[in-house]
């Protein structure tokens, strides 16, 4: 059977498929995906193929390229220019479409913020399955309608409608427990939580070494970056007994900051799993994946949500008792230090960690979801 991936170009969508993509190639299924060139070696990775589709299709070269303005201060870019870059990609999608048709795809698997990706599906009507790197959304759902009304911009609801949408099986990959209002979800929804595997990533770090130390890790996710916030995190842990790895992402620069201290180890990119293994405690910007990973290997989390969705995760965090989280306006050295020792220190967060930790494990989502992509396969080619 084939499987087609239309995703977002961006690590936090890419991901957790990519687990799912090497369990369907070890099973012998053909799996293709339609990316931007810089996935190229996480796909060829996972042993699926790779389609490399025109870096238009990714927001941030669209920005780049067209408002590189809005990248100096990225958060999240203005809604109108979200829009701008989404009824482009739903246009420019109809030049792959003889190619995508030609695939003759089982199953397509789409991103809900992939549009080009679903334009493409819609108008070949191909058998789809959804796959959500966040929490899955309902109109009814009384906490998220909530969260919507005090949260968002009239103009940002415009966009609420693409994740409204639920195909035959729609993946989910935080686990019930964790979704908001999971009672709304029908049976089409799967909650399968992290799909976490080997990323065969090499490293310099030295993780040994890490072992004999109180680690702490701190970032803020591949998109984001924000050097006021790692001065705080110098003057609230430099000198201490932690050993500090800071990943300051893509827009910052060592030479930018001052004063490093000399208990930290900066990169501009880290592998995230191999440095959970080791870390005592997390300070994160709440990003989905960031957290569920951290779950996953039983890392309690202090989480300063930035923008998008990350508010939303980082309160339930909070509210689950797995974790804590500071407002980012809030975050002085002082606040740091104290709900990184508090969060170290929790037996309740230590306790319902394990436990959290130990239900996403017994579920075994990566099999899972090879397994529910593989029925949905099969059921359409009877149809
Ligand atoms: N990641 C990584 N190294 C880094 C930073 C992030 O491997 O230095 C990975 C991380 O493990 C996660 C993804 O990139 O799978 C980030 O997704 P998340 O939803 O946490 O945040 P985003 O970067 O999308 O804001």
């Amino acid at each position: 059977m084939k499987y087609l991936f239309f995703m977002m170009p961006a690590f936090g969508h890419m991901n957790p498929t990519l687990t799912v993509a090497e369990e369907l190639v070890r099973r012998g299924e053909e799996v293709v995906y339609y990316i931007t060139d810089d996935f190229t070696d996480s796909v060829k990775k996972a042993g699926a193929e790779i389609r490399v589709i025109d870096p238009i299709f990714n927001p941030l070269h669209y920005f780049q390229k067209k408002h590189p303005e809005v990248l100096q201060s990225f958060t999240k870019p203005p809604i109108h220019l979200m829009t701008q870059y989404m009824n482009e990609a739903r246009l420019r999608a109809h030049e792959l479409i003889d190619q995508v048709k030609s695939e003759k795809a089982d199953v397509a698997i789409y991103d809900p913020m992939c549009v080009w990706g679903k334009e493409m599906i819609y108008t070949l009507d191909l058998p789809a399955a959804t796959f959500y790197s966040s929490f899955a959304f309902h109109k009814e759902a009384p906490t998220l309608q909530k969260w919507v009304e005090q949260h968002l911009h009239p103009e940002e609801k415009q966009i609420l409608h693409l994740f409204t949408v639920a195909e035959k099986l729609n993946i989910v990959s935080n686990p019930k427990q964790f979704q908001y209002d999971a009672e709304f979800f029908d049976h089409r929804y799967a909650f399968v939580g992290p799909l976490i595997s080997d990323r065969h990533v090499t490293t310099d770090l030295p993780l040994d070494r890490l072992n004999s130390q109180p680690t702490l890790f701190i970032s803020l996710g591949t998109i984001l970056s924000n050097a006021e916030f790692y001065q705080n995190c110098f003057e609230a842990f430099g000198d201490t007994h932690w050993q500090v790895i800071l990943n300051v992402g893509p827009r910052t620069r060592t030479e930018e900051l001052d004063s490093i201290p000399k208990n930290f180890i900066i990169r501009p990119f880290v592998p995230q799993l191999e440095v959970l293994k080791h870390t005592d405690v997390f300070i994160s910007h709440g990003g989905m994946n960031s957290i569920m990973e951290a779950l996953w290997f039983g890392v309690p989390t202090v989480a300063i949500p930035q923008s998008s969705d990350q508010p939303l995760v980082a309160e339930r965090l909070t509210q689950l008792g797995l974790g804590e989280s500071i407002q980012p306006d809030q975050v002085t050295p002082e606040q740091l230090r104290e709900s990184v020792d508090r969060v170290s220190q929790s037996e309740t967060v230590r306790v319902n960690l394990q436990a959290m930790s130990h239900s996403m494990r017994k579920a075994n989502p990566v099999q899972q979801t090879a397994d529910l992509l593989q029925s949905l396969a099969k059921q359409q080619a009877v149809v």
